[in-house]
């Protein structure tokens, strides 16, 4: 490093922080937020007046008494609201290109489509509060290692690597007229991109549940019935077969990891529950008898969670015009059916006590945008706003960690302000449990803070607190 370099990094520290000096030599000064009022990722109220200390990468304090540390650059916080990173628990980062997934057999290539992704996760997740998505179907565990290598910018990510369905499926993207086993290599462009496998047969699910693992998928995906946004597949079919969900269940459970599903009635869903699946998308028309045995067997084993897609669902499926430009008539009609559903559903849901998570399921232009209306579109649900940010933050980063073994980041816990979580933090100015809509308003965002480092200040003047060298610790396994 040039001398000149080096004396004006030093200039910008000691300008702004100077009680760092005893720490110079050990790494970035912890930081002391004083006097916030924390949403600690569960609620239902805030924790009034408490201090937070963050120290690397990670929250090591929290506390509603003084917490006294030397060398901490203070930040004090009176009047604002501190939660946890937002997590996006239902999302594809690599579906981005204007047509939607279609896009990829004709118009883009995969090189493109991780560029595309790459600056909306930038622009519309992290710098937006959104610090943990769940990729779930897609292929971005490359983009993935370079954002936790510190080359680009987003937030961190649980990939499922490409989504496991049948010859016409909701995994199979191809033409109509291109059958998928007869292009070159055997594989779609959604397979050639890794963004999705079409199996038939154990043998196949097999062989692509294992080549995601081995290639650093968290979870897998399957699929189990008819999907809204796929081109061969009535939603009320049934998607992989009784012993292919089985082998599914199989090999996770040898990674020590689970399988989520896309299903959207009661025969996929029953058929997914008695097999082990754990995570159950959609399912928007089940009937109010399925939602009681969904909260019968999360009450009895605490290890199944429904994965809400409230703006998706509700708003974009709202009517058959509010639908996203891209869809045919066929895919309009069934996206009317699935919004009707939701709003039954979603009540049962909450009234018999379901454990669920929150993701948009919002990707493409001008639905990018609308991802954080998923959480308030939870309040228009039926939900408090604590139960909205709870599906958003502390009940997400209880799922993720179901990854076990295959947990990208499985040092400390996610979706929670509590000590040993990692240091995902938001500054809110005002109060999102009086008025959720306020996590709209970008100007309302005043902190953004992913593993102990600020993307987003306007709270604070300094910049000692971005561009902090990132901190990764070594994987540690239980
Ligand atoms: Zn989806």
């Amino acid at each position: 490093m040039s001398s000149s370099i080096k004396s004006v990094l030093l200039a910008t520290v000691f300008a702004f922080s100077p009680v760092v000096v005893a720490h110079a030599q050990e790494g970035p000064p912890p930081i002391l937020f004083t006097n916030v009022d924390v949403f600690d990722g569960f609620g239902p109220d805030l924790i009034e007046d408490a201090n937070v200390l963050v120290e690397g990468n990670v929250i090591t304090q929290v506390s509603t008494d003084p917490i006294e540390v030397e060398g901490a650059f203070v930040i004090d916080a009176t009047g604002k609201v501190m939660t946890p990173g937002l997590i996006d628990m239902h999302q594809h980062v690599m579906l981005n290109p204007p047509e939607g997934t279609a896009a990829y057999q004709t118009r883009w290539d995969g090189a493109a489509g991780g560029a595309i992704a790459i600056q909306y996760m930038n622009d519309h997740m992290l710098m937006k509060g959104i610090t943990t998505v769940r990729d779930i179907a897609g292929d971005p565990l490359d983009v993935a290692k370079a954002i936790d290598m510190g080359l680009i910018r987003g937030p961190r990510v649980y990939s499922s690597g490409g989504a496991i369905g049948q010859t016409g499926g909701h995994s199979d993207w191809a033409g109509r007229n291109v059958p998928p086993h007869i292009l070159e290599n055997g594989l779609d462009m959604g397979q050639a991109t890794g963004n999705t496998w079409v199996v038939d047969g154990v043998d196949d699910v097999t062989r692509a549940a294992r080549l995601n693992l081995r290639r650093g998928a968290a979870f897998l995906k399957v699929m189990g019935g008819g999907g809204v946004a796929s081109e061969f597949d009535p939603l009320e079919i049934l998607g992989l077969a009784e012993d292919e969900v089985a082998r599914a269940v199989e090999i996770a459970r040898d990674n020590g990891t689970y399988v989520a599903v896309h299903a959207y009635h009661d025969e996929s869903y029953e058929r997914h529950l008695r097999l082990g699946t754990r995570s159950f998308e959609h399912g928007f028309l089940i009937s109010e008898d399925m939602v009681k045995k969904m909260v019968a067997k999360y009450n009895e084993t605490k290890d199944i969670v429904w994965s809400f897609q409230c703006f998706m669902s509700v708003k974009s499926f709202g009517s058959y015009d509010s639908m996203p430009a891209f869809f045919t008539h066929e895919q309009k009609l069934k996206g009317v059916a699935a919004g009707e559903g939701v709003r039954r559903m979603s009540k049962w849901m909450n009234e018999y006590g379901m454990f669920i998570v929150g993701g948009s399921d919002m990707f493409s232009p001008g639905l990018v945008e609308k991802i954080k209306e998923d959480i308030t579109c939870n309040v228009d649900a039926g939900f408090s706003p604590a139960q909205a940010l709870k599906h958003w933050t502390g009940n997400a980063g209880i799922v993720l960690k179901w990854s076990g073994p295959k947990d990208p980041y499985s040092t400390y816990h996610l979706g929670q302000i509590a000590p040993d979580s990692y240091a995902d933090i938001l500054i809110w100015d005002g109060n999102p449990l009086e008025d959720i809509n306020l996590i709209l308003d970008e100007d309302r965002l005043q902190l953004v803070m992913k593993d102990g480092r600020a993307y987003k200040n306007t709270m604070v003047e300094s910049d000692s607190i971005m561009y902090r060298p990132a901190v990764r610790e070594p994987k540690t396994y239980p």
